[in-house]
């Protein structure tokens, strides 16, 4: 059994996603909201996208990321500033 740890509340559970159970419904949601809001507004700026969908940066990058979706320009420095702090 493998113990992970839920990347929007940092909660650990055992399970196979990035997500725990709790979380997941809600996941789903808001990255239902991502994918609609990208199809229709093309994908601008973290920022931009967190503010339209409030959605947390966070979770924007991490939908991001999940997608593959690659930011040209003055996107990605958004992408580095919206990044997880690490220590
Ligand atoms: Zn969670």
């Amino acid at each position: 059994m493998e113990l992970n740890r839920c990347s929007r509340c940092g909660a650990f559970y055992v399970g196979e996603n990035d997500i725990c159970s709790k979380c997941s419904s809600q996941d789903t949601l808001e990255f239902s909201t991502f994918k609609s809001y990208i199809e229709e507004n093309g994908c601008s700026s973290i920022d931009t996208i967190a503010t339209q969908t409030g959605i947390s940066t966070k979770n924007v990058n991490r939908f991001i990321e999940h997608e593959g979706i690659e930011l040209s320009g003055d996107n990605k420095e958004s992408l580095t500033n919206s990044g997880v702090v690490l220590n």
